[in-house]
Parts: structure tokens; C-alpha cells; sequence
């Protein structure tokens, strides 16, 4: 059985002493590894080697950084597979729904490629008689990176390519669930000539995050998971003296107004209800359907959903597992309560037949109808298969549910109706927002970040938000010496 090390200054590190948990591929239930999980003693190592690493790399040109990010995005463009398949092979996610995240985490790196033109400064000539400003922006330092078990390489690559480009040094705290991906990046960043040192990864759980979150050294902490784990890590690096971006669960909602075309309405309930196994922070949780189309809508849906595949994710399915075993007993149990509270369990999941060997973590897509804002599976982030119809009479009621919802990560709504979608773009108090798009991801040149409590801070991930977090802003006023510039004045200067 394979032991997941660390990778601290460009080699693996393997403690003798470490801890570790073991790692599960979720489509057979067998365990596939053993993770490590670090103490404070391997995370002050990682750190360490991150700051020894820093001021060489910060000085590094940026014609070079370029290079070695240029020579990165083509290891990873050629090699993506092998990612993919060790995403799948631990988090249990379809094979291309796997290459599809490595994908879109490949549009940052490509993003961060241009960070020279990104960190151009502003130059002012003659803001005083022959006194000139520019402004310039620096990297922090080193910084951390801990990221949740559902997207195991797209979610750390939000981050470490424009930590990288900008000139900070890394340490990534992968999910201990499927640990293997970030290390494969590890590998790949020291074959694309990244100087040991500059990305580190450390496994492990509360003991490693709250020694980056502790640690001196590490200048920002950049988190995605749950809220109250979001909320916590916020709270506390912040309190040390670090920035924090700190993104946190979701419970996404998307409208279907009666004017919008149905068939395709439930195609895209369908792909982003169910797609990775409900396992995606901009999954589609909760439909309301607006003004008595849902008994169509749901037959709709429910007509494409008994379509689905479901099984082991090597095998060209369409659905593959959830995570855990515990996690699916705990998705399992948000059914059983839907069906005790009086929903209408229109598809039920617990009984799948899943084309797989073993005992993996199966559960199918569940639909429930008639749904009300009471229901635990209404208001809780299952993260999971399950999508529930709620019924509203008009858009007002359906855009008041979202905006008293603690979330605001993403939402879409289904219209033909260009003002009413214009009048949702401008009400809806949520962060990400799709028209007739049910998944609105935001590309990389873009920043990717909900609202309220799916984000804590206000940085949001990549695009120029996400250079300004990682970069720090100087102002430097010059003047070379001069006649004109003598005297004593003792006041402040006024229209020099
Ligand atoms: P999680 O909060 O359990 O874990 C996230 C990270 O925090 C992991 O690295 C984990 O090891 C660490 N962690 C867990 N418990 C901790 C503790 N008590 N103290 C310190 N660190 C701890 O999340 P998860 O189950 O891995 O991921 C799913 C969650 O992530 C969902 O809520 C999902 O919505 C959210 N998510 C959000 C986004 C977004 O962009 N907003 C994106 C992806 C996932």
C-alpha cells in the first residue's frame, strides 16, 4: 500500500513519527494509501523551506517566472490525464468530469502566464515640480493554501499559480480525503523548473492548518470548505495579522420562470443537480419553479434523471460516488428526513444499481417535489445528489428566498425574458449569477467568490482579485535633486 508524503523543499519528507489516515477509492470502498498527516514540527519545516525560498524567488525576473509557468501549463496540458484519473481514483468523480476540472484549473495557470502585464504599476510624471510617483505591487511572503476534497486540483490551482507568478512562495494543505493530485502538481512544478522550495505541500488536518494559521511566517491564508470551518479559519488568521480569503459552503438556487423553454430548463437542472454527485460548491440544490409549471418541470427532470448512469467513474458512466462511506450515510439520512417531513420523494437514490466492483459509496440522484423552506433538505448544504423542487407563485417570492438564504455563492435563472432576467442580475444578493446558465463559474481572467456565508473576507479567488491579494501595494514618490528644490519648509507641501 502506497504511503501520500509531504513534499517540503522540492523532495518527498516522510517522519517517521507522522500520524496518518487512510485513503479510499470511494467506487470499490477499498483502501487504496495512507496519508500522512503532519505534525506542527513537518508544517514548521514546510514553512521553513517556503521562507528560505522567498527572497530568491521574489527577486526571480518575471521574464523567468513566465517561463517556468509557460513550461508548466505544457507538462499539464499534455499530462492532464494522469491527473484525472488520480482525481478519480480517490474522490470518485467521472473521468471527464475530472479532465473538465483540471481544465478549468488550467485556465488560471494560462491567466497567471500574463502576470507581467497584471503587475504593471501606474507612473505619474511631474505630480509636483519635477517630483514624480509610481506605484508598484510586491509579493506578501510566503502563504498557505488549504483546500476541500471536491475539486483536489482545480480549487488549490484558483490560488498557487498567481501566488507563484506574482513571486510568493507556497505551502498547500490538500484535503486529507484525496491527497495524491497536489502531489502529482508538486512533481510537475519541479520538472517545469520551479526552484525547490517555491511550492510546498503539506497532508494532515486541524493540527497542520492551525500551525499555518499560527505561523508567523505565512503572510495569507487562502481557504475553501465548509463555513463554519471557513468562518473559524477567517476568525483566527486574521486575528494573527494575516489576509485571509476564506470561501465557504453554498446552497444554490436556480429559478425557473413560466416563459422559460422546459426541455432545456431540465437539461440544466439535471447536469448541475447531479453532476459529481451533487459534490460541487455551484451545484444546483434547490429549483423553485415559478408560477405552476413544476408538475411539467418535474416530469421533465425526473424523465432525463432515470437516464443517468451511475457506477464507477473509469467506466464511462455519468454519476460516480460520493466520497465517504460516511458521507454517504449522511446524504442517505437528508432523504429519509425529506421523506419524513413531507416532501414527495419523486426519485428515490438509496435504491441504485451502480456498474461497479466492491462496495463503493453509491447513492443515485433523488428528487424531491413539494419542498418547502422548512425542510432540512432545503435549508442545509447536503453535498450531495439531491435536488429539490420548491414551488413559488412569482418571482418575487422566488428571489425573496434566495436573498434570506445565509448563503450566496450561485444562482441561475431560466427566462426568455430579458427585463426580469435584468431585474435578477440587479436584486440577487449572491456573488455568482447565471442566466440561462446553470453553472456560472467564473472564467479565470474573472474572480470566483460568493457572498454573505459562503465567503469570509472580500478577496475573491483569481483573476484580479486574486493578484491584489497576493501582491501588496507601495507607492514611491521620487525627486532628483534639483536647484529649485531648496529651502526649509516646514509645512505640509501645497501645490508645489
Ligand atoms: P471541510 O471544511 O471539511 O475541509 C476543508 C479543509 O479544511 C480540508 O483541508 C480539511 O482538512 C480542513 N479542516 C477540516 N476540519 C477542520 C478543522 N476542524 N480545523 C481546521 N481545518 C479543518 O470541507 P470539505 O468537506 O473538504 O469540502 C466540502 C465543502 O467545501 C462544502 O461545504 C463546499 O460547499 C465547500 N466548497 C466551497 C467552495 C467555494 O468556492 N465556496 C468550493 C469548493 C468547496
Amino acid at each position: 500500500m502506497q504511503t501520500i508524503q509531504h513534499w517540503i523543499n522540492g523532495a518527498y519528507s516522510s517522519p517517521a513519527d507522522s500520524r496518518h489516515a487512510d485513503v479510499t477509492n470511494p467506487a470499490t470502498g477499498k483502501v487504496s494509501g495512507r496519508v500522512a498527516l503532519a505534525s506542527a514540527a513537518v508544517v514548521n519545516d514546510a514553512v521553513a523551506a517556503a521562507a528560505d525560498a522567498f527572497p530568491a524567488w521574489r527577486d526571480t525576473s518575471l521574464a523567468r517566472r513566465t517561463q517556468i509557468l509557460f513550461s508548466f501549463r505544457e507538462l499539464l496540458n499534455a499530462r492532464k490525464g494522469e491527473l484525472a484519473a488520480i482525481i478519480t481514483s480517490e474522490h470518485g468523480k467521472v473521468l471527464d468530469d475530472a479532465l473538465g476540472e483540471v481544465s478549468r484549473g488550467q485556465e488560471v495557470v494560462e491567466f497567471a502566464c500574463g502576470i507581467p502585464h497584471l503587475l504593471k504599476g501606474g507612473y505619474t510624471e511631474n505630480a509636483s515640480t519635477k517630483v514624480d510617483v509610481h506605484s508598484i505591487r510586491q509579493p506578501v511572503g510566503p502563504v498557505a493554501i488549504i483546500s476541500p476534497f471536491n475539486f483536489p486540483a482545480m480549487v488549490p490551482m484558483w490560488f498557487f499559480p498567481v501566488a507563484i507568478a506574482t513571486g510568493n512562495t507556497v505551502v498547500v494543505k490538500p484535503s486529507e480525503k484525496d491527497p495524491t493530485a497536489v502531489n502529482w502538481v508538486a512533481e510537475l512544478w519541479k520538472e517545469a523548473g520551479l526552484p525547490d522550495g517555491v511550492f510546498n505541500v503539506v497532508h494532515g488536518d486541524k493540527e497542520a492548518v492551525d500551525t499555518l494559521l499560527e505561523h508567523p511566517e505565512i503572510k495569507s491564508v487562502s481557504f475553501v470548505g465548509s463555513t463554519p470551518i471557513a468562518k473559524y479559519v477567517y476568525e483566527k488568521g486574521t486575528a494573527a495579522g494575516k489576509r485571509v480569503q476564506a470561501l465557504g459552503g453554498a446552497k444554490n438556487h436556480m429559478i425557473v420562470l413560466p416563459d422559460a423553454d422546459l426541455d432545456l430548463a431540465a437539461d440544466a437542472a439535471v447536469s448541475a443537480g447531479y453532476g459529481s454527485a451533487g459534490e460541487r460548491c455551484m451545484a444546483i440544490s434547490a429549483l423553485v419553479a415559478v408560477g405552476g409549471i413544476a408538475d411539467e418541470l418535474v416530469a421533465k427532470i425526473a424523465e432525463r434523471t432515470r437516464t443517468l448512469r451511475i457506477g464507477d467513474g473509469l467506466r464511462g458512466t455519468d454519476m460516480g460516488p460520493l466520497v465517504t462511506k460516511a458521507h454517504r450515510e449522511k446524504v442517505a439520512g437528508y432523504i429519509e428526513a425529506g421523506e419524513a417531513s413531507g416532501a414527495t420523494v419523486v426519485l428515490d437514490g438509496r435504491q441504485v444499481k451502480a456498474d461497479a466492483e466492491g462496495d463503493g459509496f453509491f447513492l443515485g440522484p433523488t428528487l424531491f417535489d413539494n419542498v418547502t423552506p422548512d425542510m432540512s433538505v432545503y435549508t442545509d448544504e447536503i453535498f450531495g445528489p439531491v435536488l429539490s423542487v420548491v414551488r413559488a407563485e412569482t418571482y418575487d417570492e422566488a428571489l425573496a428566498l434566495i436573498n434570506a438564504n445565509p448563503y450566496g455563492n450561485g444562482t441561475a435563472i431560466f427566462t426568455n425574458d430579458g427585463g426580469a432576467a435584468r431585474r435578477f442580475e440587479n436584486e440577487v444578493e449572491v456573488g455568482m449569477v447565471g442566466i440561462n446558465v446553470p453553472i456560472p463559474v467564473p472564467m479565470a481572467y474573472y474572480s470566483f467568490g460568493g457572498w454573505k456565508n459562503s465567503l469570509f473576507g472580500d478577496s475573491h479567488a483569481h483573476g484580479t482579485e486574486g493578484v491584489h491579494f497576493f501582491t501588496r501595494g507601495k507607492v514611491v514618490t521620487t525627486r532628483w535633486l534639483d536647484p529649485s528644490h531648496g529651502g526649509l519648509n516646514l509645512g505640509f507641501p501645497q501645490n508645489a
